[in-house]
């Protein structure tokens, strides 16, 4: 097999499923519990906390871990919404979001918050002049995701929040790092939110969470008890997502330069097909090659490639079918929009494997064109 499909999901590492197994195995008890079974699990659960705070730079109390990146959006944007209405109620979006944003906004928009979407340039990069614009003294949060999921652009998050200090100080910015950390560095510090997920760093499907600077009150949004995530915390998730973190973000410049050669080596290969068009801009990070077929539909080039036991994604798995707004956004061009495959690089890839695709793309995509 051949997976080609990292921004969608990850297989776990090892180290990490054999943390959850053992933790799984050997603390039974609840973090909450009163007696030593539960003291036991409540001592790991801490130093999982820890060990994350100490990885991201931040303190233990601005850590909510949650089931994913989508919950963690979620209770940032509307759990600030609804904290913070009576401040004002513009939300401040960019056009390169993940989906699971577009229908936060969309919830928001019928609670009577107004969402207003900041243009980018031609290489995705928020346009400075135009957040000015936009941030008024109405917006209370901007969201604005650190490493685009398609065309992997990575954004200037401190330039940004500079920019939208200098035009509202009470407004705040919320950074959807989901495809950022492991494979760039990232500085929490730059942000006032975060949110992460576990499966798309070699961790378990499940568990994500959320950065909130301390000084940043939100509103639950899952009620039970008095914390803002309420519901027994999965402790074997917990702790091996610190594991699958600790590894992600201590071999990202390790990692980072075997995909570039990777990339480097794709981009060369695909460039020689006149029809296809190469979806990167100067600011797209190497893990993430997006091309578009321009004449043959993707899901026919994905099948196909399957068949070989090669996966590749379509623009993102959590927008199948769709067109990709974040193609519109970058190049305004429908048909590019509607005919993206996504071909995700890890350090896991093999230039072994890089060639038995480029092979199989060859016979496949010709094939393809030939039937047309
Ligand atoms: N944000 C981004 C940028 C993503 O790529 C994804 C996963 N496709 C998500 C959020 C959703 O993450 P999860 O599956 O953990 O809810």
């Amino acid at each position: 097999m051949i997976y080609l499909d990292y921004s969608a999901t990850t297989p776990v590492s090892k180290e990490v499923l054999e943390s959850l197994v053992k933790v799984t195995k050997e603390y039974v008890g609840n973090p909450n519990s009163l007696h030593s079974l539960g003291q036991k699990s409540n001592e790991l659960l801490n130093s999982a906390t820890k060990q994350i705070s100490e990885i991201l730079n931040i303190n233990t109390n601005e850590i909510i871990y949650t089931s994913g990146a989508t919950e963690a959006n979620n209770l940032a944007i509307i759990g600030y919404a609804f904290k913070h209405s009576n401040r004002g109620k513009n939300i401040v979006v960019s056009k390169l979001e993940h989906p699971s944003i577009y229908g936060i906004c969309d919830y928001l928009a019928t609670q009577g918050f107004t969402i207003t979407y900041v243009d980018n340039n031609e290489d995705g990069l928020i346009d400075f002049e135009d957040l000015k614009n936009k941030v008024t003294d109405e917006t209370i949060l901007v969201s604005i995701v650190a490493v685009n999921s398609e065309v992997g652009v990575r954004q200037p998050l401190k330039t940004l929040r500079q920019i939208i200090k200098k035009q509202n100080e009470f407004a705040i910015l919320h950074s959807d790092m989901t495809q950022a950390i492991g494979k760039v560095n990232v500085n929490l510090h730059d942000v006032d939110l975060a949110s992460f997920s576990g499966h798309k760093i070699y961790g378990p499907k499940g568990i994500g969470m959320l950065y909130k600077n301390e000084k940043i009150g939100l509103e639950p949004i899952i009620h039970g008890d008095e914390t803002l995530r309420s519901g027994t915390p999965s402790l074997p998730l917990i702790v091996a997502f610190s594991k699958a973190l600790r590894l992600a973000v201590t071999n990202v410049s390790k990692n980072e330069s075997v995909v570039k050669l990777l990339n480097d080596k794709l981009t060369a290969t695909i460039a020689k097909y006149p029809n296809i068009k190469i979806n990167k801009t100067n600011y797209s990070i190497p893990h993430i090659f997006n091309i578009s077929l321009m004449t043959i539909k993707p899901e026919t080039l994905i099948h196909s490639l399957e068949k070989r036991d090669i996966y590749v994604g379509s623009n993102t798995a959590c927008a199948k079918g769709k067109r990709s707004s974040t193609l519109m956004a970058i190049y305004n061009d429908e048909n590019r929009a509607d005919t993206s495959i996504r071909i995700c690089l890890s350090h896991l890839t093999s230039f072994d494997d890089l060639n038995k695709f480029v092979y199989s793309f060859d016979i496949v995509y010709n094939k393809l064109l030939e039937l047309r």
